[in-house]
């Protein structure tokens, strides 16, 4: 099953459901995740790919949950065309499980900060919100976020299985769903969707047997009168370039820079997708000139 996503209505409610598995692996791959890192980066991208898919066509946001746990900093971009790409701060972070026997997610994000969504519209500036972090686990801090920063009502489910192909971690399944009851729904049909809620296995299950977005949207819409809209593919994209990250080397002090052009090599990462671009001699002393160039320029 290729990575989807799936969107919905039913009776003045609005649902998207995702299947990320392969784009989890992806993730897994470029950043060397381990367990931690894998369930977080996971669950943020498919939030991030959910959130993104009421955007209009060349729109993207990018989603940060900054708890000042050990893993750092997660980050996640995502367009509504189904492309995602994202990086957690400290990719080999190892916790105990939870009190539930499940990976720490909550523990390696932490609590003590805020998630932050921020939308490119095309208008100058882009729009940027944030709400504190609720439990770290993602779902909820999401769900929370849309509450409180975006006045919508929403329920985020969030699943990524993390376990072994052969003897590499493997991300088994990845799902997840957002569903907003719309502005002219009935008591009736919001005491439905709360029964739905609590009864509905959790998300790492359906993924686990298998279920697809349809699947999802069925299962949490049990019941409902259901009208599929349109199915997307997803997949883990980075639009970086060589000259994209040269930007990062313009920007290291003058001894660093220096350094690197009499070494006459030097290896700089894409901190969004861990793709390695490599720079000559020439290269970094064509960089260097120019970097200072500017700071010749700033200082008039
Ligand atoms: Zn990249």
């Amino acid at each position: 099953m290729k990575d989807h996503l799936v969107k919905a209505t039913a009776e003045g409610v609005r649902i998207y459901a995702a299947v990320t598995t392969d784009l989890v692996n992806e993730a897994i791959r470029r950043h060397d995740c381990h367990a931690v890192a894998a369930a977080a980066l996971g669950r943020t991208m498919t939030g991030a790919l959910l959130l993104a898919a009421n955007l209009k066509n060349q729109e993207a946001l990018t989603v940060t949950l900054d708890g000042h746990g050990p893993l750092g900093r997660v980050t996640a971009d995502a367009t509504p065309e189904g492309f995602v790409r994202g990086y957690v701060g400290n990719p080999h972070v190892d916790l105990p499980q939870n009190a539930q026997g499940k990976i720490d997610v909550g523990g390696g994000v932490g609590t003590d900060g805020t998630v932050t969504v921020t939308r490119f519209t095309g208008l100058r500036n882009p729009v940027t919100g944030s709400a504190p972090l609720t439990d770290g686990e993602i779902a909820d801090d999401l769900t929370k976020y849309l509450y409180v920063s975006e006045q919508t009502p929403s329920s985020v489910g969030l699943g990524v299985l993390i376990g072994h192909a052969g003897d590499q971690l493997a991300c088994i399944g990845a799902g997840g769903f957002i569903l907003q009851p719309l502005p002219d729904v009935s008591d009736e049909v919001l005491d439905r969707l709360e029964a739905n809620l609590r009864a509905v296995k959790s998300v790492s299950r359906m993924v686990d047997e298998g279920y697809d977005a349809k699947g999802i949207i069925a299962a949490v819409l049990k019941g409902f009168d259901i009208h599929y809209l349109t199915q997307t593919e997803l997949a883990f994209r980075c639009h970086c370039s060589k000259q994209r990250v040269s930007e990062i080397l313009l920007s290291l002090g003058e001894k660093d820079l220096k350094s690197l052009v009499e070494d006459g090599h030097a290896e700089a990462c894409c901190p969004f997708c861990g793709e390695r671009y490599q720079f000559t001699g020439e290269e970094l002393q064509a960089i260097y000139d120019h970097a200072m160039a500017d700071r010749r320029d700033a200082q008039g």
